[in-house]
């Protein structure tokens, strides 16, 4: 698609003045901006692309039921919300509705069960993340959305001055700015707010402008590239030390 639209532009472009830009923007964000009135020339959207994965749906509801039963015996799920997840999970009709409005960001989902449907449905956005960054312009992504998918990052990994963040959903890395809050993009050093786990292998930036915050994996000091599916829960202590400095 990419190509194609290259060669319109460049055609058009011999043809007559006109100065056409490509702006390439993860599907669920240009969604999101375009409902909110952003104006854009032409857009093409991948709609509905959590439709294309091939979900085991037993396997989707093992794994969602296992994550709801470690997440509420961490204390990290309201019993409310673990019965309305297992209700979903029960509901043969309703789970494919609930598990679009979440990957969608649509404000109709239910933000508390997120968790659960992040977890249920990981094994396989890993998957199909992984099929897909080779055949994506990652160098090109300076969004601090991900790239596959449109989620948050819910990671980083400091590597000789760079910073990749790691998507929450998907598991997809990407370079971004290691200078601007991949929050509310906020670039001034003086909101920047740092601390470290003793081992000072982990830590957090914190943003004092919008109180939001990015944990990671400092891997010069580590000698290893990031772990996704160990180094996010063992700085969990990490998160209860941020969240005690007021941040989220
Ligand atoms: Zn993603
Ligand atoms: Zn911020």
């Amino acid at each position: 698609m990419r190509h194609v639209l290259i060669e319109l532009c460049d055609d058009l472009a011999q043809r007559s003045d006109q100065r056409v830009s490509i702006m390439a923007v993860g599907g669920v964000d240009a969604v999101r901006r375009i409902r909110a009135g952003e104006a854009f020339d032409f857009a093409v959207l991948a709609a509905d692309a959590i439709d294309d994965l091939v979900l085991d749906w037993s396997d989707v509801r093992r794994l969602c039921g296992q994550a709801a039963d470690l997440l509420r015996r961490a204390d990290f799920l309201e019993p409310d919300v673990e019965a309305r997840a297992l209700a979903c999970l029960r509901d043969a009709h309703g789970l494919p509705v609930a598990l679009r409005r979440w990957f969608d960001l649509d404000a109709a989902a239910d933000a508390g069960a997120a968790q659960v449907w992040t977890f249920g449905l990981r094994p396989y956005l890993t998957r199909a993340a992984a099929a897909l960054l080779p055949r994506l312009a990652a160098a090109e992504w300076q969004r601090a959305t991900c790239l596959v998918c449109g989620g948050d990052a819910e990671f980083a990994a400091w590597s000789g001055g760079e910073r990749r963040l790691v998507c929450g959903r998907c598991a997809a890395q990407w370079s971004f700015d290691p200078s601007r809050c991949p929050h509310c993009l906020d670039a001034n050093a003086a909101s920047r707010q740092s601390f470290s786990d003793p081992s000072r292998l982990y830590r957090v930036e914190a943003c004092t402008q919008c109180r939001r915050y990015v944990k990671g994996l400092d891997e010069d000091r580590a000698g290893r590239t990031v772990l996704v599916a160990y180094d996010p829960i063992a700085t969990i202590p990490l998160d209860a030390a941020a969240a005690q400095l007021g941040f989220e």
